[in-house]
């Protein structure tokens, strides 16, 4: 890592995270920020400016992955998460960390876990390495909800402090009290079973409108967002009714979800790269993988395009997601399979860009990412090729940098 005070980047291309493509620009960067985006010929180069030629390079704001989790875990075996010591676990998620930066993912939104919360510190400190966290810490749902522990005894899921179970609108409202008390930059709750819980079903709604309502007004008085995990659309439609702000997943998405979703102008983060992952998973089962998350796997390969693309022709706003944690398949540094996922199942490249960029920031509440655009961040990620052509070049990452600071150059 190299600090300077003033860079000019020139790549051949640049896409501005909105939707606009420029040939042969400049960009200067200034400190953490980018002050201008101007065309090659009209810029006047000072001396103590240090040029960055990016040959065969397109250019892109920092990348943004809206759904993570920093798990420190290796397999889908649920006992390890039991097993493995936390400062293990903590380790291996400095390193996850690093590695989505490597891969041009400047940004990530981990939802769910208490990993990331000390992460995003660290990070921001200069301690390591790594992307920008925007973390919920501990996620909240009901008793025997997607973030209860199914297999221990309710007592030792207390004692392990994972998840904050609550049951009734008062405890709900605490609850987000508490996860506001730990940091939280947004809060994270379940309103509907999962695919990795044991004992619940995706299509089955978890929490009340009521207890829904009274932690978005926590979280809302404080200028924070509530993201819920809703996979089944009854469980959608009680977070949207209850006032959330994205829907993670929503696999099972009918007419009037997707309807809740643009009427209320909600984001919707579809995590579809997992489709490909279940798929896989069905041809060759990982070892530890539990038999009954297979079958919860399979009951939702056939849905999750099919909603994706319903609500992505509707007009739903998209940001990519890919609910990667550690294990094979879904380890860190391949966030961009979400955006290639998202094309390959019918969006347009330009907009598989945008949900990965400026929609993705919108998502996550900040306003000073997910575009190149003077004023905003430095965060910039150079991929040999055009993306819009072939979207796989995504992974052909080249060149990161973040607030300004190089990160990594492998073009001169
Ligand atoms: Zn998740």
């Amino acid at each position: 890592m190299t600090r300077y005070k003033r860079y000019v980047l020139l790549p051949d291309r640049l896409f501005d995270g909105k939707g606009i493509f420029l040939d042969k620009p400049a960009v200067v960067v200034e400190g953490k920020y980018i002050v201008d985006v101007t065309s090659r010929g009209s810029l006047e180069v000072g001396e103590h400016y240090s040029i960055i030629e990016l040959k065969g390079v397109t250019l892109l704001p920092g990348l943004i992955d809206a759904h993570v989790h920093f798990s420190g875990l290796k397999t889908y075996n649920p006992a390890e998460a039991v097993v493995t010591p936390l400062e293990l676990r903590v380790l291996r998620a400095a390193q996850d960390s690093q590695k989505a930066l490597y891969s041009g993912f400047t940004t990530v939104r981990d939802c769910g876990g208490t990993i990331a919360l000390s992460l995003k510190r660290a990070t921001a400190e200069g301690t390591i390495v790594g992307s920008r966290i925007v973390a919920s810490g501990r996620p909240i749902c009901q008793t025997g909800g997607h973030c209860d522990i199914h297999y221990l005894p309710l007592e030792d899921v207390a004692k392990r402090g994972n998840a904050l179970l609550c049951d009734g609108p008062w405890e709900c409202r605490k609850a987000a009290r508490i996860a506001l008390r730990d940091g939280a930059d947004f809060i994270k709750i379940m309103t509907s079973g999962g695919v990795g819980s044991e004992k619940d079903d995706p299509k089955h709604p978890q929490m009340s409108i009521e207890e829904v309502k009274s932690v978005v007004e926590e979280a809302h008085r404080v200028g924070k967002k509530v993201a819920s995990h809703a996979q089944g659309s009854e469980g959608v439609k009680i977070a949207i009714l209850g006032g959330v702000d994205s829907i993670e997943h929503g696999y099972f998405l009918d007419d009037e979800s997707i309807e809740l979703l643009l009427k209320k102008g909600i984001y919707y983060v579809p995590t579809l790269c997992l489709v490909e992952v279940y798929k896989k998973m069905m041809e060759n089962p990982p070892p530890g993988v539990p038999e009954w998350r297979l079958r919860k796997q399979e009951e939702c390969i056939e849905h999750m395009p099919k909603s994706f693309i319903a609500a992505y022709r509707a007009g739903v706003k998209i940001a990519t997601g890919t609910d990667y944690y550690g294990p094979p398949m879904r380890a860190f540094g391949h966030h961009a399979n979400e955006p290639i996922t998202m094309v390959k199942y019918g969006m347009n490249p330009v907009d598989a860009l945008i949900a990965a960029t400026s929609n993705a920031a919108e998502c996550l509440g900040l306003s000073y990412a997910g575009s190149i655009e003077k004023g905003k961040i430095a965060d910039l990620v150079g991929v040999i090729g055009d993306p819009v052509a072939d979207i796989n070049s995504l992974k052909n990452v080249v060149f990161v940098m973040k607030e300004g600071v190089t990160i990594s150059r492998k073009v001169d």
